[in-house]
């Protein structure tokens, strides 16, 4: 037999590639705005019609192509920002992949007029599906003109699973707040469908911010201002009462980059422990600077995801650059106890002295004292929670574990508290399938068993998903399972929480899934089920659900994936049911409020005998 195997075409390998880069218009829109800024441009245009559906335009006055350059910037890893693999560890700009337009031209119909400043006549350029249809002089103005129009023409299965103009455009408008918000230099204007949604003047970061988020916004910044060795964090933080029931409003910038870091997210979040009510997110705009080597943004193809080198200190500053902003500005009821295992590494900070907060109001005071305990968040402090929880009398004395995000806290190092508090000999049993019973010195302990393992994992899916280590069981034989188009959708939507769970997928065609890899917990034949359970959960919920992406999948998967009423459990599994529970952080309910044990004290047993 002859040999078979053969190189791609570079149409087809682009359109290839394009499947990675090119998602939506959203993304065409945030390649070509990243390009007009890294060319230098003062001013850039975005004039989209039909939620980028049928045009994208992006006009800018940067420093131009030549016309072999703009011949160039089509084909593939085709890019003037590195020379080099060194070169990605000192990145000024923001792209360096060099595969944006050559993607972006092997799914739709592109034209560029380009003009640099020492030439006399610019090129006009035109390409549909990577073939150069047109090359010729044109009399323009400095600067870049790139149009693209009719996204996945000639691929009717993607163009099929583009959403509604309505949420084309949201996503559109949100990478436009993004480039524009780092950018207050560039003046930025958006035009859609003939409207003008946004013109952006040249201004500074407070009234770009205002500019985008509306007038009301000004009153209810508070700017953030801290320089260390490590890193800089600049930009503001909204007031508490400015906090919102869906995410939304929260960003975070790396060296002018737009990112994702649930980690760090997390580190913001928690300086506004206790004030905020129940499931309210606060509102941020955070610009953190960090020496260029210290970061890896290439670990994403579509690059909102970024590693750092020391993302622990990171954590501890900006969570203290934050306390520290809320402290001088709203000060009322803000307790600044430090707990005892973020302390801050102000020993990295240039002049340490003069930055460490130093704010103390009232420890004692607790402004959500009177409210019910059963809608706390994730991440309540320890200090916010009254000293009289039952399992917590019961363990009086103990030395309280580190909460917050401890790593090592899910793989058995959690001290089992429930054999050091005063078991000496614990008698376990099970009742009823339902029921796992201990003695305790004090009386009786009646955990219910199917409550308790869906805390536990609730728990544990919920830090996999915010610090993003979610471990996976890779399958031997992958598992393929047909479903809608709509459902497929549903998981493509949530995959990358669903990765952090461990659950490791491809989509085949539309409606086939390739499952690859599981959470370890998941049991191979339960998957059909907790990924229906997780579908229809998404499918219900209303956009403007309290809860985050990130805990309704917990929440969902904790359920469906939870040992049964109705198992029967040996005692080596009941002593680690017990175990793990008590090392969480409310063994009382589960994440929907339910109540997993009763305490039956000797006393009460006593007067039960009266
Ligand atoms: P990358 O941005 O990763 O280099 P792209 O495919 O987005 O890759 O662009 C390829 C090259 O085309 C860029 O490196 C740049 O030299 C040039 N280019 C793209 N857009 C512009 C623009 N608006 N103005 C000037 N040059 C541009
Ligand atoms: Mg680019």
């Amino acid at each position: 037999m002859s040999d078979i195997i053969k190189l791609l075409p570079d149409h087809v390998a682009n359109q290839i590639a394009a499947g990675e880069v090119v998602q939506r218009p959203a993304s065409v829109v945030k390649e070509l705005l990243e390009n007009a800024i890294d060319a230098g441009a003062m001013q850039v245009q975005l004039i989209v019609k039909d939620a980028g559906k049928t045009l994208i335009q992006v006009i800018d006055n940067g420093k131009g192509m030549s016309m072999t350059d703009a011949r160039m910037a089509f084909e593939r890893h085709a890019t003037s920002k590195i020379a080099t693999a060194d070169d990605l560890f000192n990145l000024y700009t923001k792209g360096f992949r060099g595969e944006a337009l050559a993607s972006v031209a092997a799914i739709s119909q592109v034209a560029v007029k380009s003009k640099r400043q020492e030439d006399d006549l610019g090129t006009l350029l035109e390409i549909e599906g990577s073939k150069v249809s047109r090359q010729e002089p044109v009399v323009t103005s400095q600067g870049t003109m790139i149009s693209v129009r009719n996204l996945f023409y000639n691929v009717p299965a993607r163009r099929k699973f583009l959403k509604s103009d309505q949420v084309e455009l949201r996503n559109i408008t949100d990478e436009f707040h993004r480039v524009a918000m780092v950018h207050p230099e560039v003046a930025m204007s958006f035009t859609h469908n003939d409207t003008s949604l946004f013109n952006l003047v040249k201004s500074t970061y407070r009234q770009r911010i205002v500019g985008i988020m509306g007038s009301k916004t000004s009153e209810k910044l508070v700017p953030v201002d801290e320089e260390t060795e490590l890193v800089t964090v600049k930009g503001f933080i909204g007031k508490p009462e400015f906090a919102r029931k869906t995410r939304g409003l929260q960003y975070l910038f790396v060296n002018d980059r737009f990112v994702r870091h649930n980690y760090l997210s997390h580190a913001v979040a928690s300086a506004f422990e206790g004030l905020l009510k129940d499931k309210s997110n606060p509102s941020y705009f955070l610009y953190l600077t960090v020496p260029r080597d210290s970061v890896d943004i290439n670990i994403h193809p579509t690059k909102t995801e970024v590693k750092f080198d020391d993302e622990h200190s990171l954590y501890a500053i900006l969570r203290s650059s934050v306390k520290h902003a809320l402290g001088q500005f709203s000060v009322n009821a803000i307790d600044f106890q430090q707990e005892k295992q973020y302390e801050v590494p102000y020993d990295v900070a240039k002049n340490a002295h003069s930055q460490v907060p130093k704010i103390e109001v009232n420890p004692d005071f607790n402004p959500f004292q009177q409210e019910s305990n059963t809608n706390t968040s994730y991440a309540t402090p320890s200090f916010q929670k009254p000293l009289t929880q039952p399992w917590e009398a019961l363990y009086a004395g103990i030395e309280e574990t580190s909460q917050l995000i401890d790593e090592t806290h899910a793989q058995g190092s959690t001290s089992s508290m429930f054999h050091k508090a005063e078991v000496e000999q614990r008698n376990i049993f099970q009742l009823q399938r339902k029921y796992v019973i201990s003695t305790l010195k004090s009386g009786l302990l009646v955990v219910n068993q199917q409550r308790a393992h869906e805390r536990i994992l609730y728990e544990k899916l919920l830090r996999q998903l915010t610090v993003q280590n979610g471990v996976s069981q890779q399958l031997l034989f992958p598992i393929k399972l047909n479903l809608p188009a709509n459902e497929v959708a549903v998981l493509i939507n949530l995959q990358e929480e669903l990765e952090h769970t461990g659950f490791l997928f491809k989509t085949l065609e539309h409606n086939v899934v390739e499952i690859e890899g599981l959470p370890l917990e998941l049991k191979e034949k339960d998957v059909p089920l907790v990924l229906e359970a997780i579908i229809a959960k998404e499918q219900q919920e209303l956009p403007e659900n309290k809860y985050s992406p990130a805990d309704r999948l917990a929440q969902t998967m904790a359920v469906t994936m939870s040992i049964k009423t109705g198992e029967a459990l040996n005692s080596e599994a009941m002593e680690s049911l017990l175990d793990e529970l008590f090392a969480c952080k409310e063994p009382e309910i589960t994440a929907s409020g339910r109540k997993i044990f009763i305490n039956l004290s000797g006393d009460s047993l006593h007067s039960k005998f009266n």
